[in-house]
């Protein structure tokens, strides 16, 4: 038993495996949003086109994933804009309103490397390019991540790693000699910071693909309360409501951006 609530987001999608990623978490009724690679979806673009029918929310994760530290904000604007072109027309095929344009750094870089006013310049650039804050109710601020009220990025609290099974390089670095548990250790990290609230990250890469079921039956099982996050607006984005409806839910969000 818990009293954790958890926002679940899934980054570095669409895989070949989205389809099923979807698929089970309808079957248990768990709302999460989506942030997608550019590049992946070239490949995987029918995934996303089914997430949305779903009801599911996509967010931009960037075309290449570079850190945003090493770009200049032209570059930026490319990454962004690349993946919005895709972004869109998956909902156009989907014939779905966009509910909002959402946004995650990769590796949670957000230019800081190249100072503040960096890192101020690319969050101007997401407000002009009409991008929405999520509102994670319930969350504090990860202690190790900048954070500022204004920012629009998608923040996450708690990142699961899957990619530290990667190989055996990653499992060195990530210290990690024993896989067998590893869902069991994602789970004992998740609430080692006994925090009420967590927005946890995992990811949709081919490699990792496998933990995905075993992770959602672990943290049912512990009887996390999964939770949908709000629009800076306040618009519900509940699996409370049917997910397919979710797109139409409410008339304060821009139509098609
Ligand atoms: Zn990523």
């Amino acid at each position: 038993m818990s009293n954790l609530t958890v926002y679940l987001t899934i980054d570095d999608c669409p895989s070949s495996f989205m389809r099923e990623k979807v698929d089970a978490l309808l079957e248990n009724k768990i709302s999460a949003v989506w942030y997608c690679r550019g590049e992946f979806m070239e490949k995987n673009f029918a995934h996303v086109v089914y997430a949305i029918e779903k009801g599911f929310w996509i967010g931009n994760h960037s075309f290449t994933h570079p850190h945003f530290s090493d770009i200049t904000i032209e570059q930026a604007r490319q990454e962004i804009e690349q993946t919005e072109i895709l972004i869109n027309k998956a909902y156009s095929i989907a014939q779905a309103p966009r509910p909002a344009k959402l946004f995650r750094f990769p590796y949670m870089d957000k230019g800081q490397k190249q100072g503040l006013t960096h890192v101020k310049a690319i969050q101007d650039l997401l407000s002009s390019l009409e991008f929405e804050r999520l509102n994670f109710q319930g969350t504090e601020r990860h202690p190790a991540l900048i954070e500022r009220e204004e920012d629009i990025d998608a923040a996450w609290t708690f990142d699961a790693r899957e990619y530290a099974l990667f190989s055996e390089a990653t499992k060195k670095k990530f210290n990690l000699f024993k896989t067998a548990d590893f869902v069991q250790r994602i789970a004992e990290e998740l609430f080692q910071f006994r925090r009420t609230t967590e927005i946890v990250l995992f990811h949709d890469f081919e490699q990792t693909h496998e933990l995905f079921s075993p992770l959602l039956t672990k943290l049912l099982d512990l009887n996390v309360q999964f939770r949908a996050p709000l629009l800076q607006k306040h618009v519900p984005l509940g699996i409370e409501k049917p997910l397919a409806q979710l797109a139409v839910a409410s008339e304060e969000s821009p139509a098609d951006a």
